[in-house]
């Protein structure tokens, strides 16, 4: 492997590409060679222009190859190492130890922001290898601990340093500390909806998914946003990890350690939700990885996008395909569904009437069961205020997000160290198994769930998912063992109990 390194994306992984130059007398010709994609071939303008400007003159056939050559190369990460091995080739410069070099040039030299700087932060610090990179990538890239990276405003500052003329300022690898931003909305803020709100706080502890059925102007919206704020904040680990998603596809948002929040529409397609497509990028999946994934109209989703959505959530991970193979991303997310309890929207309301006609009814209700709402273990009801009490309810609304956020901290805290030994991290994740023997019961459960079992018609999984719901409930007041209480407060976020069929 040369001296000069540059980097290709495969997923969030950064690989190393050798850049090696060859300088030939003849005409002028630049040819690039080892798989470069349009955008690759650009980028021989760019990297002349920008050597030009500062006084090297390109001369001669020169050969570009950037191996390994069956490795696809993508977008113009590739600039900055191109611009060095040919600075290097003319006798410019000399570089004897092997170094990163990321970004995209432009006409005058100075270095444009990209993507992939997380993940080839990572393969440097790997590798042992500094990392020169754009001005604009430096704060993500000061994330992560241990790499020895250099902000490099142009490629003039560079070619200084590398001849020892004046040094880089290094990029501290210290793990930036932000104040995260107030819950927006705090939930102290909404009106009324007591019952969702614990709904919330069950699923942010548990880490239940979650679906909120409620005419339109409910605030289901306001309450699926509120839960990001009752979440812990992200762990230096879970922060890298949300940053290496949004590094690949060259975001650039503040590190804080507020969890990701996305909504996704009903037309969205699959690529969008899933990631994939000819450029191969993550989707909303993984850039909610972590965080919350909210699908509003959720009656409205076409099966095959919810089908899609069923192994992620299993998994955590999601495995898209392309013809030159495949890549994983990171898809860990607390899924949030929101709909209308009928296609008029009033069923159940206390003020308006539904109009639907029963065999409408059961044909929405039909569209609501499959493979997803199997899924979500939290069913529950968002009704309208009623005038009164609009006009009644001023001031404070219960708790605030930030006393909920440390209830559900705990909680969380209590079920990572019972599933430790198992590999889990929250109730929901835990498998059949785990709900039979792992989960104590108080001693009158047992013939209560059976009575319960009979009279609602429980299934098999019905009653795991009442179960594990009880013990986030029971974990919630910090108790060892699961209660009747705790039941019963489960049974009420049965499926079915808000959209009325069968669970
Ligand atoms: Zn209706």
């Amino acid at each position: 492997m040369g001296p000069v390194l540059g980097v290709t994306l495969k997923g969030i992984e950064a690989i190393a590409i050798d850049v090696e130059v060859e300088i030939t007398g003849g005409l002028f010709a630049i040819a690039v060679v080892g798989l470069p994609d349009a955008a690759v071939k650009e980028a021989r303008e760019r990297v002349r222009a920008a050597l030009r400007a500062n006084g090297i003159h390109l001369r001669g056939r020169i050969a570009l190859n950037l191996a390994p050559a069956d490795l696809p190369k993508v977008g113009s990460l590739l600039d900055l190492p191109m611009a060095v091995g040919l600075a290097m080739e003319t006798g410019a410069v000399s570089l004897t130890k092997p170094a990163l070099f990321l970004g995209e040039l432009a006409m005058d030299g100075r270095l444009r922001g990209t993507k992939g700087a997380v993940p080839a932060a990572l393969l440097a610090r790997k590798m042992g290898v500094p990392l020169y990179l754009p001005p604009e990538n430096a704060c993500e890239v000061s994330l992560v601990k241990g790499v020895n990276a250099f902000a490099v405003p142009d490629l003039g500052a560079l070619l200084g340093h590398l001849a020892g003329e004046c040094a880089l300022p290094p990029v501290l690898g210290k793990g930036l500390d932000l104040d995260d931003p107030p819950a927006d909305p705090d939930l102290c803020d909404i009106k009324g909806q007591a019952a969702a709100k614990r709904a919330l706080e069950i699923a942010a502890a548990g880490h239940h998914n979650l679906l909120l059925v409620g005419s339109p102007g409910s605030g289901k919206t306001m309450l699926a946003r509120a839960l990001r704020g009752i979440l812990p904040p992200l762990t230096d680990e879970e922060r890298l990890e949300t940053l290496l998603v949004r590094s690949t596809l060259g975001l650039r948002t503040r590190p804080d350690r507020t969890r990701p929040y996305r909504i996704v529409h009903h037309t969205a397609s699959t690529i969008a939700l899933c990631g994939g497509g000819s450029a191969l990028k993550p989707g909303e999946i993984s850039l909610a990885h972590r965080g919350v994934l909210f699908l509003d109209e959720f009656a409205e989703f076409h099966r095959d996008l919810l089908e899609a959505l069923r192994q992620p959530l299993e998994d955590g991970t999601i495995t898209v395909s392309r013809a030159s193979g495949s890549v994983t991303y990171p898809a860990r997310v607390l899924l949030v569904c929101a709909c209308n309890p009928c296609p008029c929207g009033y069923w159940g309301d206390p003020v308006e009437t539904c109009r639907c006609p029963a065999h409408v009814l059961e044909k929405y209700r039909n569209r609501l069961s499959g493979p997803i709402l199997d899924r979500i273990d939290l069913h529950v009801s968002v009704p309208r205020l009623t005038p009164e009490e609009l006009v009644c309810l001023e001031g404070q609304h219960g708790p605030s997000s930030e006393e909920i956020r440390r209830k559900v901290s705990l909680a969380r805290e209590i079920q990572q160290e019972r599933w430790k030994k198992e590999g889990f991290h929250s109730n929901a994740e835990i498998p059949e198994r785990l709900v039979r023997t792992g989960i104590r019961l108080s001693r009158d459960v047992r013939p209560f769930m059976v009575k319960a079992a009979r009279g609602m018609r429980l299934s098999g999984r019905g009653i795991s998912r009442v179960l594990k719901v009880a013990r986030t409930v029971a974990d919630l007041r910090e108790s060892p063992e699961v209660a009747v209480e705790d039941v019963c407060e489960a049974l009420a976020y049965r499926k079915g109990g808000v959209t009325g069929d069968s669970a």
